[in-house]
């Protein structure tokens, strides 16, 4: 084999792409690239991106200006430097990406990236395009991490059991970008969960775009819902903790009630994008779902776990949105209580049915709107925490703070929690009794008559 060639993997956007990245750079090692942090050191740059909202793309575009210095160095060096753009912007713009910046070698989409390396052989004789949605699996043909690779990243993964959405809101370009609903057979799941257990992952976050739209095939040859595979999942030795996202109010079925009242390992906290509060922005963003249904399925959750969190997703300023519409959303927050959301200015995405609506909403509007909401879920999310204090929570260690002999981990509803703790407590959680409630984290003590819940973490790269 030639000598190691280095992999520079920057992602854009959400878990999906995250993980996308790291089946990448486990595809790459085995072509005999080894991963750095530093783009100037790699012979491959590979942009993962994102096309949600405006900016993520436009953000690409920048990016890639600074990459072509980079490689311009490096031919001055006497090095060839590659770039690749993959991700949703490389599925959604094309060949258009390499009209505006021609220095790029290749542009993969998010369900050929298996390619890569047939990609990167062919690009040295001229650019490559290929955002084709292939018959073949993508995942039968990626690599698996090596169990040092593993420990390396962390008591904590994320494993992709569905992909796509058949949705179709109309602000979302993910059904373009990401193509139909597909789900991955448990039997694989199931094989690559125990993988990462086995190498001392201790927390696995199921992932899709849709992920409670699951209906893979199981072992037993019939169709699983979300519900079935987290029974199963939380089965496999060595999984501690277990959680999913993004949800669908519509897909929140008996099977999933059900798992988070019987599952000890499933987190009492779900991620549960509403986008807005009135029935009518709800109707024209094709949500199929009004705010009282969705306070419903929150009802339904808390009444089997009183103690489940939420978060979610907003959009302000959709077209058409009124100050009452508005109104609607700040009182979904306050009926919710969220523990933390994150809130979006309406961005027009070519190609979605809203975006050719004559009834755009007047930036100064949407500006205006954003602050007015994130202040309203920003006083929920102090409130939430605030009466954490006091209380003992279980932490899962995941790495080292900043301050020496700090370790942070991650309470049940995802606070990112600092103590002063020792290392050889990373991968186990532990009892944490929180003293102290930062801006955004919790502050809290190990007492050492406290318990731990876990086995004795295994050895860590
Ligand atoms: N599947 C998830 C759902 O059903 O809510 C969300 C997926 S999307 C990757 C993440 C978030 O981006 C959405 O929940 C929405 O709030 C936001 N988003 C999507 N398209 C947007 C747009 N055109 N303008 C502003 N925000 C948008
Ligand atoms: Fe986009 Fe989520 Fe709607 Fe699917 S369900 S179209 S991913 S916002």
């Amino acid at each position: 084999m030639s000598a190691i060639r280095k992999v520079y993997i920057k992602s854009y956007g959400c878990q999906m792409n995250v993980y996308d990245s790291r089946r990448m750079a486990d595809t790459l090692a085995r072509e005999g690239f080894a991963e750095t942090q530093l783009p100037e050191d790699a012979d491959l740059v590979i942009l993962n991106t994102c096309h949600i909202r405006e900016k993520a793309a436009e953000k690409v575009y920048s990016e890639l200006g600074r990459m072509r210095v980079l490689k311009t160095k490096a031919a001055a060096d006497g090095r060839r430097l590659m770039i690749a753009v993959a991700g949703c912007v490389a599925q959604a713009e094309g060949e258009e990406i390499v009209r505006r910046a021609p220095m790029v070698d290749v542009v993969v989409g998010s369900q050929s990236y298996h390619r890569l390396p047939d990609l990167i052989t062919r690009a040295a004789h001229g650019p490559v395009v290929e955002t084709e949605f292939p018959i073949e699996d993508k995942f039968d043909h990626l690599a698996d991490p090596a169990p040092s690779v593993i420990r390396a990243r962390g008591v904590t993964a994320f494993v992709t059991v569905q992909e796509g959405c058949d949705k179709f809101c109309t602000f979302c370009v993910v059904p373009y970008t990401r193509g139909a609903e597909v789900s991955r057979p448990a039997a694989k799941i199931i094989a690559e969960v125990a993988r990462l257990t086995d190498a001392g992952v201790r927390e696995i976050t199921l992932i899709g775009q849709n992920v409670n739209a699951y209906h893979g095939q199981g072992p037993d040859g019939r169709t699983w819902t979300l519900g079935t595979l987290l029974s199963r999942v939380s089965e496999i030795p060595g999984v501690e903790r277990l959680r999913y996202t993004t949800s669908h109010p519509r897909d929140v079925d008996d099977s999933l009630i059900a798992a988070h009242r019987d599952i000890a390992a499933l987190m009492p906290q779900l991620h549960l994008p509403v986008q807005s509060g009135s029935d009518r922005i709800l109707a024209a963003m094709n949500r199929r779902h009004t705010g009282a249904d969705y306070l419903r399925v929150i009802e339904r959750l808390r009444s089997v776990r009183p103690d489940m969190a939420f978060t979610s997703d907003f959009i302000v300023g959709f077209p058409g949105e009124s100050e009452q519409d508005f109104c609607d959303t700040l009182r979904i927050v306050d009926d919710v209580r969220y523990a933390a959301a994150f809130s979006f200015k309406y961005s027009a995405r070519p190609g979605t049915p809203a975006a050719d609506r004559i009834d755009q909403v007047a930036e100064p509007d949407k500006i205006e709107r954003l602050a007015r909401l994130q202040e309203r879920i920003e006083s929920h999310r102090q409130s939430f925490n605030a009466q954490c204090r006091g209380k003992i929570l279980p932490v899962l260690f995941e790495r080292h703070g900043r301050l020496p002999g700090q370790l942070v981990g991650r309470s049940p509803y995802l606070q990112p929690v600092q103590t002063m703790a020792p290392r050889s407590l990373i991968g186990e959680i532990v009892d944490v009794e929180i003293t102290a409630v930062g801006s955004n984290s919790l502050f809290g003590s190990l007492d050492p008559g406290l318990n731990r819940t876990t086995r004795p973490a295994v050895q860590r790269a």
